[in-house]
């Protein structure tokens, strides 16, 4: 249901990105609470203030990238995993870094009790700065809006490797699809969205 009526007819064509959908189990990620909605068309609280995307969103987001499975990929904004849980199955390996140490430690929790973590690790502290140790990524995934595309992440993706970023203030943002080439970068706008803010400049929580 989800994967017909959300996704595929919205125009996700990407079978492997529908096949992930289909396979991950959204409501093991989602608060008890929020169990009943978990395959709702619409964003979902999961604590301190976030949330997870609608499954639209995650799937235009993972289709942008172009995986085939051989990549690393970053995600910023683990939140409560499941974006990463899809990620991990479109590619070889998932750097997933969230901001409040709660969630990081709830979306290793999801991602385990799932059988998803063995190509993921979920890091505690600031990806506005990306994640250099393991750098260069192929793909980049940004799950909260930035201001502007930062420089860090343009320059630990690798050359013609792609990037999906939120841009934007909180009511008006544009979900930017980032492809670098020859150190410069061209991006075209994929859809309007609304994240929740990139939180830049914290200071390092790792
Ligand atoms: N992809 C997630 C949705 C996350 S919502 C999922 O599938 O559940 C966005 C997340 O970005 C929030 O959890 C928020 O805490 C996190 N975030 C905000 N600023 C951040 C930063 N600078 N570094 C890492 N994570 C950040």
């Amino acid at each position: 249901m989800m994967v017909s009526r959300q996704l595929r007819a919205r125009g996700i064509r990407d079978e492997r990105v529908l096949a992930a959908m289909l396979e991950i189990p959204r409501e093991a990620f989602v608060p008890e609470d929020q169990r009943d909605a978990a395959y709702s068309d619409e964003p979902l609280g999961i604590g301190y203030g976030q949330t997870i995307s609608q499954p639209y969103m995650t799937a235009l987001m993972a289709q942008s990238l172009d995986l085939r499975g051989v990549e690393r990929v970053l995600e910023v904004g683990a939140g409560c995993g499941y974006h990463a849980a899809v990620l991990g199955a479109l590619a070889a390996r998932v750097i997933a870094i969230e901001l409040i140490p709660e969630l990081a430690a709830m979306a290793r929790e999801n991602l385990e009790k799932t059988g998803r973590l063995g190509n993921i690790v979920v890091i505690a502290g600031d990806g506005s700065l990306g994640y250099p140790q393991e750098a260069p990524y192929d793909a980049i995934s940004v799950a909260a809006a930035a201001a502007s595309i930062p420089r860090a992440l343009v320059e630990q993706l690798r050359d013609s490797g792609r990037m999906a970023i939120p841009v934007g203030p909180h009511a008006d943002q544009e979900l930017r699809v980032v492809w670098k080439r020859g150190g410069e970068i061209d991006w075209h706008v994929a859809a309007h969205c609304r994240f929740v803010p990139l939180r830049e400049g914290a200071p390092r929580v790792d």
